[in-house]
């Protein structure tokens, strides 16, 4: 047992810079989070080592006493940290990604070629939820089953019920997908689970980003009327990168079978198990009062951002925030995702580049993405929020300058009091 710097000093260094990174600078990746300690050790652990294909007590290999332990661990307190009774609900928590825990949902309940519809990819959805473009079809759920994504209103920029449940008449889908990745506002599930009902489609909701949000019960509840709910575990949750599936027991006998068959054997191999002991620990510590605190917490300095934000005029997707996210419309300053991205880049703010209802091409996207969860977690408040949003708009004004004059001197000025001259010089140019 070598310790790493010493076995790799090489992959210690990155290891090195990476932590250096992501606390030198201000994380506001929206899918993002600092996770504790105790996560990251347990996803760091012996478990590393096991092979445990199948379910506890009903394993390929031999070994798993343990391993069977921890996975029911794991599964008991996936239920007590979003309150659900055992009796009704049931949960995988194999899933190897969010991507993964979406494919496999959808192998359960559906056959090739039926018909799903989530939230389009320029309106907030995820890839998984059935994405595509004019030229291709760009995600294995819109590959292997049908799709036609909804839209938000273009006006407001909030999901346009309407619309949604007209063309969910015709199109008859087996499932109905909420949630997203770049939507600031809440789910009406009482909606949703009447237009699911009209055609008796699944309403499924993948909570990935909100599901911290939804284990403090600080935003709607999905599982009072979803079917089935999956979700990541790295994002507001804060635990290790991984995916849960839960599914409601009552609703059709056999519906545990095919999603704990549809994860293994159809869509993956062994668990991996140190993911499921840092998802344990993660959710664990979701279940207390402090990590309640922390929700609320992650709304407030939401909502401080985008209330500073619109004091300058800017164009917030429907202007404002009930979660974690902001999504900024860059559009009507005639600047793109992409270069308010540098420019933060190289003032150590993380943020991402995103695509805004009504973008014309998935490659320019119109705006940025701006999540509070991780710096949340660095116990960071309404007045820190209050410095962020500045910065912000400072970035803003340095991509209106850098636009109308090459080489402005705002520019200048901005690189030349970044340490790494260097380094930000070259990012400038590409600019
Ligand atoms: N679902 C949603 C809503 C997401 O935003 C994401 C990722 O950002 C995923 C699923 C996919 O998760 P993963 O990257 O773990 O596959």
């Amino acid at each position: 047992y070598t310790p790493l710097a010493e076995a790799d000093p090489e992959v210690q260094a990155l290891v090195d810079r990476e932590t250096y990174r992501q606390f030198r600078g201000l994380e506001l990746i929206a899918s993002e989070n600092l996770t504790s300690l105790a996560v990251m050790e347990a996803n760091g652990s012996m478990f590393t080592n096991k092979y445990s294909e199948g379910l506890p007590g009903a394993r390929y290999y031999g070994g798993n006493e343990v391993v069977d332990e921890l996975e029911v661990l794991c599964q008991k307190r996936a239920l007590e940290a979003f309150h659900l009774d055992e009796k009704v609900w049931g949960v995988n928590v194999q899933p190897y990604s969010g991507s993964t825990a979406n494919f496999a949902a959808f192998t359960a309940l559906i056959q090739p070629q039926d018909r799903i519809m989530g939230l389009g990819l320029a309106d907030g959805g995820h890839l998984t939820h059935g994405a595509y473009t004019p030229k291709r079809k760009i995600s294995a759920s819109s590959i292997y089953f049908q799709s036609l994504p909804y839209q938000v209103d273009p006006s407001s920029g909030l999901i346009d019920y309407d619309a949604l449940e007209k063309n969910a008449i015709l199109f008859k889908p087996r499932i109905l997908i909420c949630g997203a990745s770049a939507y600031p506002r809440d789910w009406d599930f009482a909606r949703l689970r009447k237009i699911a009902d009209i055609n008796g489609s699944y309403l499924m909701m993948d909570m990935a980003h909100i599901s911290g949000l939804v284990a403090a019960q600080v935003s709607n509840d999905p599982f009072e009327l979803c079917d089935i709910v999956c979700t990541t575990t790295h994002k507001t949750l804060r635990g290790p990168r991984a995916g849960l599936i839960f599914f409601r027991k009552d609703k059709e006998s056999d519906v545990e079978k095919r999603i704990n068959d549809a994860v293994f054997p159809a869509c993956q191999g062994g668990p991996h198990n140190n993911t499921i002991a840092g998802i344990a620990v993660a959710l664990k510590q979701a279940a207390t009062p402090a990590f309640k605190e922390y929700a609320v917490q992650i709304v407030k300095n939401t909502k401080t951002i985008a209330a500073e934000l619109l004091k300058h005029d800017y164009k917030l997707q429907t202007e404002g925030s009930d979660n974690h996210l902001v999504l900024w419309d860059l559009r009507p300053l005639g600047l793109t995702g992409s270069k308010i991205e540098k420019i933060c880049d190289i003032a150590h703010i993380t943020l991402n580049k995103n695509s805004v209802p009504g973008d014309k091409s998935a490659t320019v996207p119109g705006g940025v993405r701006i999540g509070t969860n991780a710096l949340t977690s660095r116990s960071m408040y309404e007045p820190e929020m209050v410095k962020v949003a500045d910065f912000l708009h400072r970035a803003v004004q340095i991509g209106l300058q850098a636009q109308k004059e090459a080489g402005s001197k705002l520019l200048k000025d901005f690189v030349q009091k970044l340490e790494g001259e260097g380094e930000a010089a070259k990012a400038l140019k590409q600019l």
